[in-house]
């Protein structure tokens, strides 16, 4: 049987098959590549895009459907240009950077710094890689620039590009993108491309609250685009410059936010594991520096091709937000809690506080598809040896669910095989394909993570039976063509 040459811990010098697979098979493009590509920017293909539609599908039915107390919404990408006064964007969204003088190469530090503890962890100096690590972190926290500095120098770390270690001071760097709106002649206004999508959902609390008779606990859910200026972009779709992400802002009574931001925590771990990443990939890293919205927060990691990375974070946001849009806009943003009366204690008017959760959808594909890439080879029954390289993405997610294949473009078989197609792309999306041996065909499934195929022959005129192929084990068995469809739906059900 075959021998998976590739574990869910991809070395790190193969993450270069995984990008080249997604570009060959329509997965993931660079943009606008036919003009060398815009750094940090990526398009998903005919295949890709099916398979980010299909994880945004199953994080919206999760959240909104399955919890009766999470609504949806869509807000708009541009926003007053107060909003990111209020949220603290204009003032504190930035990363330390650090410039080499000789090359003019900006750095972020952190990435830096961490670059180096890597060298150092692959000489076995790993005491340096910790200690250095370890001092990084406390002075981040304390926004000690200079000592920042002074680590860099004192360690020696170098220009990748120069080799030499001539800094300038550290800096901090806004990540807002910004742009103009209106024309000219009525006085053009400063707006941002939002960096996240939680402001809009904050801004609409009460609007929503309102209009849908919510009570607390309840969610406020949004996918879509953000944008960060993000100066070292770079590990292919794990760090973007448009990027979109799924978050869900969870407001509750002051007071509850130890409790809800644990069952947050447990809950979206629980979820990755639903989507088939195995519990030792995930693993919870707490933060050290706090933002300044938060009283409470963590990453959850995944063990990424280049090492465990942030996937999904979960903030305890207190009131900040809401304050900050009440103080800034001047209107209330509370809630009156009526069921306190009937636990006893007086009526109240207050602001929410909030949990959030919030997963970019661009690392959660780049999770999937590291996991669902394999190499495979084994020895076949005459000694030869045989290979694929298949995506194992797990039936719920895959872009085509079912590839619908005539053995031969003849005979009747053809018919029999739209017939089926009709009969299924209703429901789900079929693969047609009546060119090549159905060994190239197969391949040509597994490359594009195809989870069944059906076989159309002969025999299939005489009982009403087809072949169907598992492309994880690659084992093959006869079912009635009555059966296809059900068969296919109970494997995709979210
Ligand atoms: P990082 O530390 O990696 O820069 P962050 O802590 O700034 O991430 P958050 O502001 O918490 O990220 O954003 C929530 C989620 O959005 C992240 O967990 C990540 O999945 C996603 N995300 C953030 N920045 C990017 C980016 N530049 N490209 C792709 N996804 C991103």
């Amino acid at each position: 049987m075959a021998n998976e040459a590739n574990n869910p811990a991809l070395p790190a010098g193969r993450f270069q098959e995984i990008i080249s697979h997604c570009k060959e098979y329509g997965y993931i493009f660079q943009s606008s590549e036919i003009y060398d590509g815009l750094s940090a920017v990526y398009d998903y293909g005919q295949m890709g895009a099916q398979l980010k539609k299909n994880l945004r599908d199953y994080w919206w039915k999760s959240m909104t459907q399955i919890h009766d107390n999470i609504v949806g919404i869509d807000a708009a990408i541009f926003m007053h240009p107060t909003t990111w006064k209020a949220s603290g964007h204009v003032d504190n969204f930035s990363d330390p950077m650090i410039d080499n003088k000789d090359s003019n190469k900006r750095y972020r530090v952190d990435h830096l710094i961490e670059g180096f503890a890597e060298e150092q962890l692959a000489m076995s100096k790993e005491e340096l890689a910790k200690e250095v690590l370890a001092s990084m972190d406390l002075l981040i926290a304390k926004d000690d620039f200079a000592g920042l500095k002074k680590l860099i120098e004192d360690n020696k770390i170098k220009c990748g590009i120069s080799k030499t270690c001539n800094w300038t001071d550290v800096r901090q760097f806004n990540l807002m993108f910004s742009t103009q709106i209106g024309s000219l002649a009525e006085e053009a206004d400063t707006i941002y491309l939002r960096p996240e999508t939680a402001q809009g959902i904050f801004v609409n609390y009460l609007n929503v609250q309102k209009s849908g008779r919510l009570k607390l606990p309840f969610g406020i859910a949004q996918t879509g685009k953000a944008f960060r200026n993000e100066i070292v972009a770079r590990q292919f779709i794990f760090r973007m410059r448009e990027f979109e992400q799924m978050e869900m802002q969870f407001f509750i009574r002051p007071g509850t936010q130890m409790q809800w931001f644990n069952y947050w925590k447990e809950e979206r771990k629980k979820w990755h594991e639903s989507i088939g990443i195995p519990a030792e990939k995930l693993r919870y890293h707490d933060h050290v520096k706090l933002a300044h919205y938060a009283d409470a927060a963590l990453d959850i990691e995944f063990e990424f091709p280049f090492g465990w990375k942030e996937l999904e974070g979960i903030h305890s946001r207190t009131d900040f937000d809401l304050k900050q849009h009440e103080l800034f806009s001047k209107k209330k943003l509370q809630y009156f809690d009526n069921d306190l009366n009937e636990e006893g204690k007086p009526y109240g008017n207050y602001t929410p506080y909030v949990v959030e959760t919030s997963v970019g959808l661009d690392r959660l594909f780049l999770t999937v598809i590291s996991l669902a890439y394999k190499n495979e080879s084994w020895k076949k029954e005459d000694g030869s040896d045989d290979s694929r390289v298949v995506l194992k993405i797990p039936p719920m997610l895959a872009p085509y669910k079912l590839a619908i294949l005539p053995l031969l473009k003849k005979d009747g078989l053809p018919e029999i095989a739209k017939q089926i197609m009709d009969d299924c792309k209703a429901d789900f999306y079929c693969f047609y394909e009546e060119k090549d041996s159905i060994g190239k065909r197969y391949r040509r499934m597994d490359a594009i993570g195809t989870p069944f195929c059906v076989t159309i022959d002969h025999q299939t005129k005489e009982d009403n039976t087809v072949t169907i192929r598992y492309r994880d084990s690659m084992t093959q068995e006869r079912i009635a063509i009555a059966d296809v469809k059900r068969l296919v739906m109970e494997k995709i059900a979210f």
